[in-house]
């Protein structure tokens, strides 16, 4: 029988894109489950910061947190946005009620009386953010040592026997007020995620110049450690275009792999879950996990940059 121009014959469906990309997603998670990760034994601190708000801050933290435990790490995610994205992501309580980072930063609470563990292991640990957080940047400019309040508690927590973690991510609101300054003040490593669309370099010299202030005068550890492209379309050849001229600005910090726009990813926090629990095998989950793992094997805490 002739087969008509519009049936797909056998070899076709090989040759297709759908089939590529299921080859090298399959190809990808063999090579994950095979990666080899050691973990420092140190505890290293991360700010997740970009003063362009939807650049996939939140998305980066948790995930990024929950693959990071996925190979074997202990994780604190430090929620410092009002907005509570992360706390929701994770699936921990932040009503107004509860305790939360806004209680450590204003009335002195102590880390460790706030920290939940999110359903999705016991080695995910998060520090909600509540609504009451959005009066703290107000709050803090009269506080004694404003800009120390989260090294200070963060320092607190890791003394005590029994809290030893890994690595503690930040995340952080689309501004550079108290609260990044905070965040800036507590970590050593700063992660920019940025989005592969237009104006994706704006206020980036903004934000490089902020860590800069920042370095000289309260925290000298500070670096950028770590660029991550999200929302990355291979269809569009802006996409290309972003990606290609960030790696020829930060050709040390941009890590090789790169977040694919992906539904899973977006779908995962209305399942107050994270992408990782939420479909482990997606591309999303497996851009994520592959990041995690370059992040461990490219620690740049002790070198600077
Ligand atoms: P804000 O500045 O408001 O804190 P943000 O920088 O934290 O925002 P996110 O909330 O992480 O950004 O992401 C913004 C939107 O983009 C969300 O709706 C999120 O679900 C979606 N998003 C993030 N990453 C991806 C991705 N890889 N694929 C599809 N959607 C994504
Ligand atoms: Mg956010």
């Amino acid at each position: 029988m002739k087969q008509s121009d519009e049936t797909p014959s056998s070899s076709s469906f090989f040759d297709s894109p759908i089939a590529r990309e299921i080859a090298d997603l399959s190809a990808r998670r063999r090579a994950l489950e095979s990666a080899k990760v050691e973990l420092s034994g140190r505890t290293r601190v991360f700010t997740v910061s970009n003063q362009k708000g939807g650049v996939g801050k939140t998305t980066t933290t948790v995930n990024i947190a929950a693959a990071l435990v996925s190979v074997g790490a202990r994780v604190l995610v430090i929620d410092l946005d009002p907005q509570g994205n992360a706390s929701t992501a994770l699936g921990v309580a932040h009503n107004a009620e509860t305790t939360s980072i806004y209680d450590v930063l204003i009335n002195e609470v102590p880390l460790a009386e706030i920290v939940q563990t999110s359903p999705e292991s016991p080695n995910l640990l998060c520090a909600p953010s509540t609504i009451h957080l959005a009066g703290a940047e107000i709050e803090l400019v009269s506080q004694v040592a404003r800009e120390h309040r989260l090294r200070g508690a963060l320092r607190d927590y890791l003394a005590i026997d029994g809290n030893h973690l890994d690595f503690v991510i930040i995340d952080c609101p689309p501004s550079l007020g108290l609260l990044t300054i905070n965040a800036f003040t507590a970590a050593d490593e700063v992660m920019i995620p940025i989005q592969c669309e237009y104006y994706a370099l704006e206020g980036l010299s903004q934000l490089l110049g902020s860590v800069q202030m920042i370095q000289k005068h309260l925290n000298p550890t500070l670096h950028v450690s770590t660029i991550l492209l999200t929302m990355y379309d291979g269809r569009t050849r802006l996409a290309q275009q972003v990606a290609d001229e960030v790696r020829s600005h930060f050709a040390n910090e941009v890590l090789d792999t790169v977040i694919p726009r992906s539904v899973r990813v977006s779908e995962a926090p209305s399942f107050g879950q994270t992408v990782i629990a939420y479909d482990g095998q997606s591309a999303g989950a497996i851009a994520y996990r592959e990041a995690a793992v370059e992040i461990v094997n490219r620690d740049t805490t002790t070198k600077g940059s």
